[in-house]
């Protein structure tokens, strides 16, 4: 598994923005979707192109276009949807599919409560967003349930990373076989918490992006 801390000013900036516990949840929720779209820029630098001409108003350009099938985009439920805007204006055509995972906050172990994922996903480039990795449980979970219906890549998107939770995907993930698995980052932070939260992190995710419910 390869990990990417995408290092940029623009993604720090908007990161520390989010992180501030002052951050309101309109401007959390606009944040984020502009972090998402920077992420996705480098998340997608791998994608897959077909050789295409154009006829320009001038002469023939060679040029590429993105290969078929289209992309499948899979936010993780609740918080992932927080990212899905920011993730589709870069990737208009992706098919979106979800999943649900709750996680028990006593033993901190995900279980599968929504599963809205084509059966099979051969040749198709898959990108889950999910914007806290911290133990790896739930990101875990997906990227094997998107390997094992045939996957040709899967790179997960995330706001934040705990070391723990990326030690977790490489052991859980470790070669290119049979799919290439990416994380891309805005940062690695510290460590976790005996709650489970990142830190310094920036508090739960979800509830900073729809509330407290
Ligand atoms: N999920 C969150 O929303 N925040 C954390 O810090 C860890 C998991």
């Amino acid at each position: 598994m390869h990990t990417l801390v995408a290092d940029h000013p623009l993604i720090a900036h908007k990161l520390t923005a989010l992180r501030d516990v002052r951050t309101e949840t309109p401007t959390f929720r606009s944040l984020a979707e502009e972090l998402v779209t920077l992420l996705a820029y480098e998340a997608t630098r791998g994608m897959r192109v077909e050789q295409v001409s154009v006829q320009t108003p001038v002469a023939m350009a060679g040029g590429v276009k993105l290969a078929r099938p289209a992309p499948l985009v899979v936010p993780v439920l609740r918080a992932g949807i927080g990212m899905l805007d920011g993730m589709v204006r870069l990737l208009p055509r992706a098919d979106v599919g979800f999943v649900g995972l709750a996680r028990d906050e006593e033993t901190l172990v995900a279980s599968t409560y929504a599963d809205r994922l084509p059966a099979d996903l051969t040749d198709r480039e898959a990108f889950v967003l999910d914007p806290m990795l911290a133990t790896g449980g739930t990101l875990e979970t997906v990227i094997t349930m998107l390997v094992s219906r045939g996957a040709a890549a899967v790179t997960a998107i995330c706001l934040l990373a705990a070391p723990e939770g990326v030690a977790r995907l490489e052991a859980a993930f470790p070669d290119d076989v049979p799919a290439p698995v990416q994380v891309v980052t805005a940062a690695l932070d510290d460590s976790l918490n005996d709650r489970g939260y990142i830190v310094p992190g920036l508090g739960d995710a979800g509830d900073r992006l729809f509330g407290v419910i």
